[in-house]
């Protein structure tokens, strides 16, 4: 397969948009790192994220979303303190866990009954989004175990010949990984460490976030 490489300019970002409505794969820059996405809702495409990676199917992914509205259908409920986190960290570099609604394909969730949200501040990340009207699972652009890349030469060094398209947004502002919190339980718990402090999630919150046994 050949492996497009492009300014993410309008027309660059329209071609993306129309990759992913039809199922494909395009690797897009957002403010954390640069990321495979495909659409949430449509479980043969994510396959294909695993796919080109080389990711374990048992590992979750990550469902980028542009405005709240798009929360509809894909968690069965937004709790209190997710509304608090949004309004103070989106759109950011900040990822929760919200017990998973119906329209999110099986294969985003690995079986869980829990859905991973966030909604990017980049601006490719999000004009991508808006063309294509779908909520987008992705993961890191690289090769499964490789370091996960910030910028699209980077991406092209893993992914070339293994998907369509490369989205070139200059290099990612944040650079680590979205912190995860999960809120599905009665306490919230910081899942994976970011950019997103633990202090900062227990000042909004105004309570104590646990620390999970098992940090990613
Ligand atoms: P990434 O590799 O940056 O896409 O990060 C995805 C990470 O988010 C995974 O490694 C998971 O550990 C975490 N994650 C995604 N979905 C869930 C979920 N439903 N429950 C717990 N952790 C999740
Ligand atoms: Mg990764």
């Amino acid at each position: 397969m050949e492996t497009k490489l492009r300014q993410a300019d309008g027309p660059a970002v329209a071609l993306a948009a129309e990759l992913l409505k039809g199922g494909g794969i395009v690797a897009i820059p957002t403010e954390t790192v640069y990321g495979i996405a495909a659409s949430a809702l449509d479980g043969a495409a994510v396959k294909k994220i695993f796919e080109a990676k080389g990711r374990p199917q048992d590992n979750p992914l990550i469902v980028h979303i542009d405005q709240l509205e798009m929360l509809e259908g894909l968690v069965g409920s937004v709790p209190e303190r997710a509304k608090k986190l949004a309004e103070a960290f989106w759109p950011g570099p900040l990822t929760m866990i919200l017990p998973r609604g119906p329209r999110v394909a099986a294969e985003v969730c690995a079986g869980l009954d829990t859905v991973a949200v966030r909604m990017p501040s980049h601006p490719v990340a999000r004009a991508v989004i808006t063309a294509c009207g779908l909520p987008l699972a992705a993961p890191s652009a690289n090769l499964s175990g490789s370091p996960s890349p910030t910028t699209a030469h980077y991406v092209m060094e893993d992914m070339r010949g293994r998907l369509p398209l490369v989205l070139d947004g200059g290099e990612c502002q944040v650079g680590v990984e979205s912190t995860v919190v999960s809120l599905a339980g009665p306490q919230a718990v910081l899942l994976r460490p970011g950019y997103i402090t633990q202090e900062q999630l227990q000042e909004v919150l105004g309570e104590k976030v646990l620390l999970s046994g098992a940090i990613l």
